[in-house]
């Protein structure tokens, strides 16, 4: 359970990235646990929606992503078909309803921040289908872009190259090889053909209000 006085400061915390987001045309939720946040996706899904979704321990977590395969929906599951068939799950997903995903960051001043190797889910999140909902534990604010831009090289491109098994220099190292580099640059990093670290989204103020829903989460979630 967590301490209250930390509590305090983490629905602050919450609230004002939620007032940032909304600034920015996105539409935010405030939920304390994980059964909550899969509660509120389905609020936002409707049976017979087609669904898709990016990589994501948080939707996992959650219990989302079993939700979502219920018959009820028509989830675009890359794992149930053979790997030649993958890339074509991918298309599909800009004409799906609804996308599901994470955040590698989201800054108190209302930015989503994303960085992917194969890049499917800043694609989809960009741009193409009619609804985003973003799922992200407490865990994943920070103060700035500078340190959305430093989480994903301490901590979540690292994780994922471990999840991933990829060859990477910080899935052996534990952190970014830019550090090993003195460079602090956003795109400085290693040159493995297995790096997901290639393309690099910032969602700031959004043009089509409320196509992106972000539900933050008061609890630890992914990476
Ligand atoms: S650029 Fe390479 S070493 Fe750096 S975090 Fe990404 S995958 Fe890891």
């Amino acid at each position: 359970m967590t301490d209250a006085n930390l509590n305090k400061i983490i629905q602050l915390r919450l609230e004002k990235t939620a007032k940032a987001l909304e600034s920015n045309n996105m539409t935010a939720y405030i939920v304390q646990t994980k059964a909550e946040a899969a509660e509120k996706v389905k609020s936002l899904i409707k049976k017979g929606d087609v669904i898709a979704s990016g990589g994501s321990v948080t939707l996992n977590e959650c219990g989302i992503i079993d939700m979502v395969k219920s018959p009820d929906y028509c989830y675009l599951d890359r794992n149930a078909v053979p790997p030649e068939e993958v890339p074509d799950i991918y298309r599909k997903a800009f004409t799906a309803d609804v996308y599901l995903s994470s955040a590698n960051a989201i800054t108190e001043n209302g930015e989503l921040y994303n960085v992917d190797g194969n890049s499917n889910r800043v694609a989809a999140i960009a741009y193409g289908p009619e609804s985003v909902i973003i799922v992200a534990g407490f865990n994943k604010i920070v103060g700035s872009l500078d340190e959305a831009a430093n989480r994903v090289k301490k901590t979540a491109a690292p994780a994922n190259t471990v999840r991933l098994d990829c060859d990477t220099y910080c899935a052996k190292a534990g952190e970014c090889a830019a550090f090993s580099k003195g460079n602090d640059e956003i795109t400085c990093g290693c040159s493995s053909d297995a790096r997901i670290c290639c393309n690099y989204l910032i969602s700031a103020k959004q043009r089509h209000k409320g196509r992106i829903k972000v539900i933050l989460v008061a609890e630890n979630l992914g990476f």
